[in-house]
């Protein structure tokens, strides 16, 4: 059964040695394709780079994750529509709001995301968004602009019921990785995931961060390694079908289905 990986940041450092082994494990765990995030100029640059390597199984985002919003230029803008006329590059993002960290000032972020909406909407691609602390600010500018893009996923979504039923709302989409298999502070999220339609609802790992805390430590690839990697998708997935009390092969079907459709991948 084919899973894809709507979230895999593969140029962090910490995949700089072995990607080949991690492309080659995703693969043989059914993993059928992957779209890397881009979170700066440089790692939307490299991400591109990278899908050149394994053009079939790699797509992009080109974006600014708001924690770096302090770097948006005037010519960022032109940077990545640039990257995003490149037909590997599928969405704009990362871009949102995370006022949890607020690594660059709220002002800034809010202003950098609303460039990538105006950039989702000249180029017609599709919006990644993130959002942590920042649901109220983040549906407000939605709203304002909802109809100057077609799709949105909120990726690795962590939120509450208020903040899932806006976003449902706002027909966007929900991506969900493996925060859901933390029996702690995952609790809250797996009591409601099941009310994302399955048409709705995307999956990721957001490696190489959360790792999944239930993993069984023989099933990691380092036993000690903290780090996370697309492999781990179908562990992912079986926890989300266990909230939604289905067959892990239709979370995989459906998954599968609607992320091939919003990134429109062959
Ligand atoms: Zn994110």
């Amino acid at each position: 059964m084919p899973f894809i990986d709507i979230g895999a940041n593969l140029c962090n450092e910490s995949f700089n040695k072995d990607i080949e082994a991690v492309i080659n494990r995703s693969k043989k765990n059914d993993v059928t394709h992957i779209v890397v995030t881009g979170t700066s100029e440089a790692s939307s640059e490299d991400a591109l780079k990278l899908t050149d390597l394994y053009p079939e199984y790699l797509s992009t985002t080109a974006g600014i994750h708001p924690h770096d919003a302090s770097s948006y230029q005037a010519f960022s803008y032109h940077n990545l529509l640039a990257l995003l006329s490149n037909e590997k590059v599928k969405a704009v993002g990362e871009t949102g709001l995370d006022f949890n960290r607020d690594f660059s000032p709220r002002q800034k972020q809010i202003e950098a995301f609303e460039k990538h909406i105006e950039l989702a909407n000249e180029t017609n691609k599709p919006l990644f968004i993130h959002e942590r602390d920042a649901h109220r600010k983040l549906t407000e500018i939605i709203t304002h602009h909802r109809d100057q893009f077609s799709d949105g996923v909120v990726h690795c979504f962590t939120g509450e019921k208020e903040a899932l039923f806006k976003y449902l709302d706002l027909d966007l989409y929900i991506g969900i990785t493996g925060w859901i298999c933390d029996e702690r502070r995952g609790k809250s999220l797996a009591a409601i995931v099941k009310n994302i339609p399955l048409n709705r609802l995307m999956i990721e790992t957001d490696a190489p961060y959360l790792l999944p805390r239930d993993l069984d430590p023989s099933q990691r690839i380092k036993p000690k390694s903290r780090r996370n990697e697309p492999s781990y998708l179908p562990h992912i997935a079986a926890s989300i079908a266990n909230c939604y009390g289905l067959d892990v092969t239709e979370i995989a079907e459906h998954t599968t289905a609607t992320a091939k459709r919003f990134f429109g991948l062959n």
